[in-house]
């Protein structure tokens, strides 16, 4: 039977609703943020907030993080007051966007220390993170996945990519470039429809009663782009990330990717130009920008 106490570290856009939905479903959870904001309202459900990861990885066996980018992950696993200093831990999930290499170097050192990493990046999203539904990329030894099964449940669908560290990861990439992309291009289609004349709404039901339809005229369009709230709840920076991660990879393996240089440049303009904290839905401006016209619906 799996302890249901569980270690949880950063508290964001993805993972302030995993961890509460862990909470709804009994764990009992020991939390650590640098944002002393994103503590509060665990506390106020009863979680412990730890002073430092290493404190997290002394207090529970088993340690999920949801953080932004490689080198944080790295630092909290392995640096100074890291998870990798802890007394009690068995199990490092990594449930952020971090690529296959991070991911292997990261599980190398932890092996050193008796810890097995596990990768698990998640898809889906803020709302998905909410209702439970995303899409969870689990690589690591098998009965580790099995052992987390469980909790991994609460947050969404669990899928077994292998034993190999950092095949979680390539999965979590390649589902990142097509949501990059269907990002990208729908923009371009759409912003040229506005400047011909077409109702951007409009265009957004014909596309997805029909063979255009994707993720982003499906959900990123009508919650956030034609109301212009611009508040889906991912960053403009992280979306780059996960482009230039993939496109890495891609070299390594020699494997070549056209449409997805050009899809790296959008994204690369788009995070100098809106900034990388930006909400990801904003490149819609950028092209917006180049047209003169704004994706607005007509009424
Ligand atoms: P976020 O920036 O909203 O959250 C990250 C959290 O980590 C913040 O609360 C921040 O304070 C905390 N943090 C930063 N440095 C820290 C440190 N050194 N120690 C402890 N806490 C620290 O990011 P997010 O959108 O929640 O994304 C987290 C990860 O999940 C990223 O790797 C991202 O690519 C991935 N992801 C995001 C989404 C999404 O829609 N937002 C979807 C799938 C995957």
């Amino acid at each position: 039977m799996a302890s249901k106490e569980l270690g949880f570290i950063g508290l964001g856009n993805m993972g302030a609703p995993m961890a509460g939905r862990l909470v709804d479903a009994g764990y009992s959870l020991t939390v650590f943020d640098t944002r002393a904001a994103a503590l509060e309202p665990f506390t106020a459900r009863g979680a412990k907030a730890a002073p430092s990861p290493a404190a997290v990885a002394s207090a529970v066996d088993t340690v999920l993080v949801s953080l932004p980018t490689p080198a944080i992950v790295r630092q909290v696993a392995l640096g100074k007051d890291g998870v990798a200093s802890g007394s009690k831990v068995k199990t490092f999930v990594d449930l952020s966007t971090t690529g296959p290499r991070a991911a292997q170097e990261i599980a190398a050192e932890l092996a050193t220390r008796n810890i097995v990493a596990v990768d698990s990046p998640v898809s889906g999203g803020v709302a998905g993170a909410k209702k439970g539904t995303l899409a969870v990329m689990v690589s690591g030894p098998k009965d580790r996945h099995d052992t987390l099964v469980p909790a991994l449940q609460v947050i969404g669908k669990v899928f077994y990519l292998g034993d190999k560290p950092g095949l979680g990861q390539m999965m979590k990439l390649a589902n990142n470039l097509l949501s990059a992309t269907a990002m990208a291009i729908s923009c371009e289609a759409i912003v040229m429809g506005v400047k011909a004349g077409l109702d951007p709404k409009v265009m957004v039901d014909v596309i997805n009663a029909g063979s255009g339809r994707n993720s982003a005229t499906q959900e990123k369009f009508p919650r956030s782009i034609l109301p212009r709230t611009f508040d889906y709840g991912f960053a403009t920076g992280l979306m780059y990330k996960d482009v230039k991660l993939c496109l890495e990879e891609a070299q390594a393996l020699g494997v070549p990717m056209w449409v997805a240089s050009a899809v790296q440049q959008l994204w690369l303009v788009a995070n100098g130009e809106l900034g990388p904290e930006s909400d990801f839905t904003r490149v819609v401006e950028v092209l917006e920008k180049w047209a003169g016209v704004e994706v607005k619906a007509q009424n």
